[in-house]
């Protein structure tokens, strides 16, 4: 006897980054038969994972916060998260170097932040909680509105919350910049800088960006950050087993040509995967949105795609892999070595569209939290993350050499060691790399910048209006990039598939 699941559209996802897979777990589990395409050889897109001789890296994301879009995702398929990841609180969560020798860590304890501040700094302790509140205030008010619904759909504006969220709308401090925003909460330049510093965490410029995405510093302290027991990589590794257990057909290896379209009525009908025609009701688009349009579907005049390509990437990044034959103490999971002058910096990125001069140096060493296992015992795995313009052909051997010198003379003069000697094995990932690994148009590591008031409502939306049967899911698309951000992304996608096909 047929039953209601037998007729639920079969779905094809292309791409199996997070939220690709998130996508796939979600209908997989709701009864969908779902097949994944993957061009590399496994999951994770940008989190994917490198071993170099005796050391093992995550080539892109390290830090992981909101645990539970996480656990949500793990529970709404009927799964307890810790059976398939070992998630430890952070603290401190990240340590901070600057070149006049002021050292201070952060940490989910707010009181002892505060203090923290104080020794470091002599800023007054109210000033933190004060900003954290305020921080709290715009996560409150906005979370549910611009990162759990669909900012494109009439439904929306249906839900219970929808108005209550509208009316607060001008207390998530939208008119003015983060840089404005958090001077006025701090006095020392150096904590300025400190806050300012959370625009890069969706690729943007502290000097344009609005203060509204002073929410992630109560994502990051009030909801915490996050160890992965063996790395990031354990996260799509996870997600890839869920699927599998839901009953995804999962296909590594397996490049996506074509989205196959029905010619009068430009539906979806499915994928072209070597040569051959593989049918499909509902296509999810897991690639950015850039390449989806004009390879995948061959329709570089899409009005949509017009209007995406005027918006601005967000940045880059300039990243080494450096297996370090020596141990660090000094050092911790997340280590930020600041420039001198950041609003240089930032005109570099996004106005000079070249590397910066004095770059504020990132150093992620998930050897010494959560994957001992990744350098060996007298080693560190060292991932050095640079953040760097989005690709406009630059010349970029240049601007690595470049950079690489600056963060060799940087961190050799902070740790008092000569840093290249120590170097035993070395890779790296510039712009052009991202952009050809993982399709991300331009090399952005997150899709668009938030560089505009507007931005939140300019990203593509999850459902298309022109394609019946396709959708986009990924950084590039709404809500935007970051592990958590992809992973809601993927909740609004499936609710919007299933609604879409209870309507049809
Ligand atoms: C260096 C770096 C550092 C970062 N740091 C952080 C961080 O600390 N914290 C954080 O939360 N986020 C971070 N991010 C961002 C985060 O990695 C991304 O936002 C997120 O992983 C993107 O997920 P996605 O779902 O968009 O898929 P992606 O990772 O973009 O993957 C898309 C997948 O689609 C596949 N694909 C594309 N086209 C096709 C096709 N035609 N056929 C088959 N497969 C195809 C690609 O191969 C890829 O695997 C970082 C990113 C980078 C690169």
């Amino acid at each position: 006897m047929k039953t209601e699941r037998d007729s639920l559209p079969r779905v094809a996802v292309v791409g199996a980054g997070l939220g690709g897979l998130a996508t796939a777990i979600r209908l997989g589990s709701a009864g969908y038969p779902v097949e994944l395409y993957e061009k590399q050889s496994g999951p994770g897109g940008k989190a994917f994972s490198e071993q170099i001789g005796r050391y093992r890296f995550d080539t892109g994301p390290s830090l992981l916060t909101m645990r539970h879009v996480f656990e949500r995702l793990f529970a709404d398929a009927g799964r307890r998260l810790e059976d398939y990841l070992t998630l430890t609180p952070l603290d401190p969560i990240c340590r901070y170097f600057w070149r006049d020798g002021t050292r201070l860590q952060t940490s989910s304890d707010r009181e002892a932040m505060a203090q923290e501040f104080y020794r470091a700094c002599g800023e007054p302790p109210e000033h933190l909680h004060r900003f954290l509140d305020y921080s709290r205030r715009i996560h409150d008010i906005s979370a549910w509105l611009f990162l759990e619904n669909s900012l494109h759909e009439w439904s929306t504006l249906t839900k219970p919350g929808f108005l209550a969220s509208l009316l607060q709308l001008h207390r998530i401090d939208l008119g003015r910049t983060m840089a404005k925003a958090n001077a006025s909460f701090f006095d020392h330049p150096k904590l300025q800088q400190l806050f300012n510093r959370y625009a890069t965490y969706n690729g943007s410029d502290p000097w344009q960006t609005p203060a509204t995405l002073n929410i992630i510093p109560h994502v990051e302290y009030g909801l915490g950050g996050w160890a992965v027991t063996d790395g990031i990589y354990a996260i799509p590794r996870a997600l890839e087993r869920l699927a599998r257990e839901v009953g995804v057909q999962i296909n590594y290896n397996t490049p996506v040509d074509r989205i196959l379209l029905e010619e009068k009525t430009r539906r979806v009908r499915g994928v072209l995967v070597a040569g051959q025609e593989i049918p499909a009701e509902v296509v999810v688009s897991n690639a950015d949105v850039t390449p989806t349009y004009r390879h995948l579907l061959q329709d570089a005049r899409a009005p949509q795609l017009a209007r995406y390509q005027k918006l601005e990437p967000s940045s880059s990044g300039v990243v080494f892999y450096w297996g370090i034959r020596r141990r660090f103490p000094e050092l911790g999971l997340h280590n930020i070595f600041f420039s001198d002058d950041y609003p240089n910096e930032f005109a570099d990125i996004f106005q000079r569209h070249r590397c910066p001069e004095d770059p504020t140096i990132y150093v992620n060493i998930t050897s010494r939290e959560g994957a001992p296992g990744d350098a060996p015992e007298d080693g560190e795995n060292w991932f050095i993350l640079v953040n760097a313009p989005w690709d406009n052909g630059q010349d970029w051997e240049a601007e690595a050499a470049r950079t690489r010198a600056a963060v060799i003379g940087r961190l050799s003069a902070e740790l008092g060691e000569d840093l290249e000697s120590l170097i035993e094995v070395e890779s790296r990932l510039l712009p052009p790399q991202i952009a050809e690994r993982t399709d991300s148009w331009r090399g952005s590591l997150y899709g668009i910048s938030s560089n505009s008031p507007m931005a939140a409502f300019r990203r593509h939306p999850n459902r298309s209006r022109r394609y019946p049967g396709l959708y986009f899911v990924g950084g590039s698309a709404h809500p935007g990039g970051g592990m958590p951000l992809v992973v809601l992304g993927a909740q609004i996608t499936a609710d919007l598939v299933q609604r879409w096909n209870r309507l049809r």
